[in-house]
């Protein structure tokens, strides 16, 4: 019986789909209002068959119905599912860019910070700014050391071996020594360690000087002075 009935059920069912097919035919194939039509050879048959044909659009109705309202519901769920979706991609790559701005500089990154000489304001007629190997920063007594290591920064040294300090000043305008802020810069994150501000905005990797970049990078990292 389990088997069977499931095959009388579609048999059942395709024979009434048929009965529905063939009513529509008869009620409507010639048209009721034509002299030869069947509504005029057995009226009380034709009106039978019209209920029970009625019956069949209902129940097909109700079936486009339910299509059209699944079929507009999944499109709404689609249509708000991707703008979730679109959101959330939104903010992971808000939330991604925020992690790379902060994630730590590479060695070409780093080279294309800015290098200073420090030059005490109060006393800059002594160092002559001219053929320093870098642009000369003048800073008072109060911020002429580094932030990190506390020690105050070296002044050029004019002598037989010119000597400037290798230092850093990042774009918030806080100097620090080059070897301190690299190890900062390289194994923490891409700020300014007094101000939080991020380096990386301000860094154009593409001036960078690749390989060139490590070694100067590596050399700086030797000695606390460049010659000139
Ligand atoms: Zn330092
Ligand atoms: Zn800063």
């Amino acid at each position: 019986m389990d088997k069977i009935a499931p095959f009388l059920s579609k048999v059942f069912g395709l024979l009434a789909f048929i009965l529905f097919i063939l009513g529509n035919i008869l009620l409507f194939s010639p048209l009721p209002s034509t002299p030869l039509s069947c509504y005029h050879a057995a009226p009380l048959l034709w009106w039978g068959v019209m209920v029970v044909t009625g019956v069949g659009w209902f129940l097909l109705a109700q079936l486009l119905l339910v299509v059209v309202l699944v079929g507009l519901g999944s499109a709404v769920v689609v249509a708000i599912l991707a703008k979730i979706g679109i959101e959330a991609n939104t903010s992971l790559q808000a939330r991604s860019s925020t992690v790379s701005r902060l994630s730590p500089l590479t060695l070409a990154e780093l080279h294309a910070l800015q290098y200073v000489c420090y030059i005490p304001s109060t006393s800059r007629e002594h160092f002559p700014v001219e053929n320093l190997p870098h642009p000369a920063i003048y800073l008072d007594d109060q911020k002429n050391t580094c932030g990190i290591c506390q020690d105050t920064f070296v002044p050029p040294q004019y002598g037989k071996e010119q000597l400037a300090q290798w230092l850093i000043e990042l774009k918030c305008g806080h100097v620090y020594h080059a070897k301190c802020i690299d190890e900062w810069l390289i194994k923490g994150s891409a700020t300014c360690p007094f101000c939080q501000r991020s380096v990386r905005d301000v860094v154009d990797p593409s001036s960078a000087g690749g390989s060139q970049g490590s070694t100067l990078v590596n050399e700086r990292r030797d000695s606390a002075f460049s010659t000139w």
